[in-house]
């Protein structure tokens, strides 16, 4: 049995009329960048985050590097964020020349460890990018708590997570001072090429986030400031219109597909107690820590299901072996990547992220897997240990 990481195919085909009408729509009207459709969709995920302003942007590393440039992080500046998180995360601070500053992240969560965060403030320090990894909320009181005692801003990077609630209902991208969303179609709510977007509920933040996204440019031709091209198509933002209604049902699937894998695991008897979450001796379930918190229904959107495994490599072969589609997210944290040696980052001091990229397993969790594939996943990987 095939089971690949993820199938765009069949959700495609579920909603593949109103797709292919709205897509052709744009191509009727001519109108390609920005524009009605893009403000619509901007609306709407106003509407669905309850953020005051939302800006379609190029991308998700846009989103956030349109941000830094709006929030006025500059060369000298530093960012402090977690070490454990996709590339863009770093990258785009760097590219400012600003420095990324990494803390190690909470071996729970896989999110950026709040204790670490003060001790990595410096006079420099200028602004916190929390990430939702995995799609799951980061903690956001903890981390607005300092941002607040030192003045600095907080751009989360919702990348993994659109539509993820806190604990407190609120949704994340909603809670600092910029939300930075994917558009990737690996992402839960995912376009037909690339594409982003950036929330507030600032005005000013909003202002300077809509003249950046082109080139500074206000009114026309005239510039007070230097922006970049980060513009949304058309054509993806009526994709994306289409898909936003879908989106928590396509999110619950996913949570299903997990409630699914933890009643197979259980059963199989491998699955290690919860105080071993650094060294598995088998297998660590991921830990979704706002479940069953007054109702909370998007506590986790499961934009991948990450377990931690012993021998992972050995298990990763079997699996591919077995036609099973798995990844590791992330194999090398930043203070290991050969382009920030220059930050001469102290490789010991950050464990548990060390310990992630050894142990880290994605299996599939796509919301059209079907109930066969998984056990046949969860099978094999008992084999395994077997
Ligand atoms: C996907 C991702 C990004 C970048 O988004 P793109 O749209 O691919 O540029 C940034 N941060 C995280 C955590 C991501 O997963």
């Amino acid at each position: 049995m095939k089971v690949p990481l993820l199938d765009l195919k069949p959700q495609y085909q579920s909603i593949k009329e109103e797709i292919d009408r709205a897509i052709m729509k744009v191509v009727e009207s001519q109108y390609f960048i920005l524009g009605p459709e893009v403000e619509a969709l901007e609306k709407e995920i106003c509407d669905y985050t309850g953020a005051k302003y939302a800006v379609g942007v190029s991308s998700g590393t846009d989103a956030l590097l349109l941000s830094l440039m709006a929030l006025g992080i500059k060369s000298g500046d530093e960012v402090i964020l977690p070490t454990y998180s996709f590339f863009a995360t770093a990258g785009v601070v760097a590219r400012l020349d600003a420095t990324p500053v990494f803390t190690d992240i909470d071996p729970v969560t896989f999110n950026i460890d709040v204790k670490e965060i003060e001790k990595k403030i410096t006079p420099k320090t200028k602004a916190i990018i929390p990430v939702h990894l995995y799609g799951q909320s980061a903690e956001m009181d903890e981390i607005m708590e300092v941002a607040r005692k030192h003045n600095l801003y907080v751009i989360e990077d919702g990348a993994q997570a659109i539509g993820v609630q806190y604990k407190d209902g609120r949704f994340v991208g909603t809670i600092g001072h910029t939300g930075c969303f994917s558009f990737f179609p690996s992402k839960n709510l995912g376009g037909f090429g690339d594409g982003g977007i950036v929330t507030t509920n600032d005005e000013e933040i909003y202002h300077r986030l809509k003249i950046m996204r082109v080139h500074g440019m206000e009114p026309k031709y005239y510039h007070k400031v230097i922006g970049g091209n980060f513009r949304l198509d058309a054509l993806q933002a009526a994709v994306l219109r289409v898909k936003l209604p879908h989106l928590d049902k396509w999110s619950e699937k996913r949570r299903a597909n997990a409630r699914l894998y933890y009643d197979l695991f259980e059963k199989t008897g491998l699955v290690d107690d919860k105080n071993n979450y650094l060294k598995p001796e088998k297998i660590i379930l991921p830990e979704a820590v706002y479940k069953n918190i007054n109702g909370l229904k998007n506590y986790h959107i499961y934009n991948q299901f990450v377990i931690r495994v012993a021998n992972r490599d050995a298990l990763l072969e079997h699996l591919k072996k077995n036609e099973i589609g798995c990844e590791v997210y992330y194999p090398v944290p930043f203070h290991r990547q050969e382009c920030f040696a220059y930050l001469n980052a102290v490789d010991g001091d950050y464990p548990v992220s060390n310990l992630a990229a050894e142990t880290s397993l994605a299996l599939p969790i796509y919301p059209e897997l079907k109930e066969e594939q998984i056990e046949f996943v969860v099978r094999k990987i008992s084999e395994f240990y077997r």
